[in-house]
């Protein structure tokens, strides 16, 4: 091939692939037609059920171009228009998600500008983003400055991170597995048994400690656990606590928790991944000692109200994070951990990786803290309102919630668990808000968990409306 052949035939697949860098007037149409569909999303959300079921059609990659307005239409009924509508205030189930418009437009922006934000070198501002986002969680849970951390995709990756680092400062591995223990909580997230079978502690010893009446971790039969198991010659290493359960909203006693590890000389992680961000709120004091933990996971995704797909790990030893991820065992002296510690990628098993970091950053730049804190302030009373109201109509509800998540039951006469849960089939039928269940100490309930920023009191008032009629539908049913 001669050169001018060569030159040719570039311009030519040049010229046919110039349809990925449109023009500036190309881009605006595109952007447009997003925004306009982004508002119109948004404006509807008050009126548009929570949950809605539904048989999917196609969303098949035909390999063929589409106009965008078929491709948004496509997106509106088969996505925005099934399942949980995770952006709605009347998202009460499981743990509700955010999507504040700040993070976004911070999106957006890390999209479209791109930086490799994985490495110091490569993206010293994008990681120094990042690491300011870390700096500001160890502030607010009084983490030394020494500790170290970075964001990952959730609360299970942050998870994965801590415990491993766990693992390797405790040289859990060979034959040590087996004698290993590791004291989780009845209430404790399946991410963390998760974690522990990915990281190869499958075989570890588990003893689930039971809760007290709130739903805390009993820390008295945790100390006599560990000192039983210490006397039976096994090997101690781990405790996970919980600031915040999944099921009922439950802080764990973490001061009594770090005084055990403490003396025990275990590795104390705490999964604030709901409910770190409460310590922003007068809950507060439920928070103690979570500055003795060795680890701490915290989702952003869920009490900073973001997008999915930002969650945030804290590790004090940095040695151990560092040994765990670090992927250029030459750099692996202490003069350089300094450095090492900046890029993110040296703490995570991730490499190339979003810029999570600026849809922290931006809008918590663009609003300051305190919006955040009224929010959550906000869920809490919210929470409290909800079981005055459900009470008012009958119900039973569980303990005073820790914080923003709690459940409530109807005590039907005949088999309530089966008349509970044909009342949940109602209440998704409906659809209007969105509720989920859980087993508490072998009882069918319903689960309220209020988190996200659209939640208002009205959404509450129509909540509790929905439940009224729903009730009504069961009685009149059975
Ligand atoms: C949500 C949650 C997790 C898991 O986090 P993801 O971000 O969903 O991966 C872990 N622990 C608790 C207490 C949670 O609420």
């Amino acid at each position: 091939m001669t050169k001018a052949d060569l030159i040719s035939q570039i311009e030519d697949l040049e010229e046919q692939s110039s349809v990925l860098e449109p023009s500036e007037g190309e881009r605006a149409a595109l952007t447009r037609h997003v925004t306009g569909f982004a508002a119109s999303f948004i404006n509807r959300l008050s009126s548009t059920n929570a949950f809605q079921s539904k048989i999917l059609q196609s969303v098949a990659i035909t390999g063929n171009p589409s106009p965008l307005t078929d491709i948004l239409e496509l997106y509106n009924s088969e996505v925005v228009g099934t399942g949980i509508n995770a952006a709605s205030g009347g998202h009460l189930g499981y743990i509700p998600g955010g999507g504040i418009y700040a993070g976004a437009l911070a999106d957006y922006l890390a999209a479209v500008t791109n930086p490799f934000a994985g490495a110091y070198f490569a993206a010293p501002g994008a990681a120094a983003i990042e690491n300011e986002v870390v700096h500001w969680l160890k502030e607010l849970f009084s983490f030394p400055e020494t500790a170290t951390g970075c964001l990952s995709s959730g609360g299970s990756i942050s998870t994965l991170i801590a415990l491993t680092a766990a693992r390797d400062k405790h040289g859990i591995k060979g034959t040590h597995v087996y004698s290993a223990v590791v004291y989780l909580s009845s209430h404790v997230h399946h991410s963390v048994q998760k974690a522990l079978r990915i990281i190869g502690l499958e075989d570890v010893v588990l003893r689930s400690i039971p809760t007290d009446t709130r739903h805390r971790m009993d820390a008295q039969v945790l100390a006599d656990q560990v000192i039983a198991d210490e006397q039976s010659g096994l090997h101690p290493f781990l405790v996970v606590g919980t600031a915040g359960t999944t099921d009922t909203g439950a802080v764990d006693p973490l001061e009594a928790l770090a005084d055990i590890t403490e003396k025990h000389g275990l590795w104390f992680h705490v999964d604030a991944a709901y409910g770190g961000f409460f310590i922003l709120t007068d809950k507060k004091h439920l928070f103690m000692g979570i500055e003795r933990a060795d680890s701490l996971i915290v989702d952003p995704h869920k009490g900073l109200f973001l997008p999915y797909g930002v969650g945030a790990v804290l590790v004090k030893d940095r040695h151990a994070v560092l040994q765990s991820h670090f992927y250029t065992a030459n750099y692996m002296q202490d003069a350089a951990d300094e450095e090492l510690a900046l890029s993110p990628a040296n703490l995570s098993p991730e490499l190339t990786r979003h810029f999570r970091g600026l849809r922290v950053w931006l809008p918590l730049q663009l609003y300051g803290t305190e919006p955040f804190a009224t929010c959550l302030a906000e869920k809490l009373l919210l929470v409290n309102y909800f079981r005055l109201g459900v009470q008012e109509l009958g119900f039973e509800v569980g303990p005073d919630p820790d914080l923003s998540v709690s459940y409530f039951y109807y005590p039907f006469s005949g088999d309530s668990n089966h008349l509970n849960r044909l009342l949940l089939e109602q209440l998704h039928a409906d659809g209007e808000v969105f509720f989920s269940s859980s087993q508490v100490d072998s009882r069918f309930v319903i689960r309220i968990a209020i988190l996200s920023f659209r939640t208002k009191r009205s959404t509450v008032d129509a909540a509790l409306a929905m439940v009224e009629r729903c009730l009504q539908r069961v009685r009149s049913n059975t």
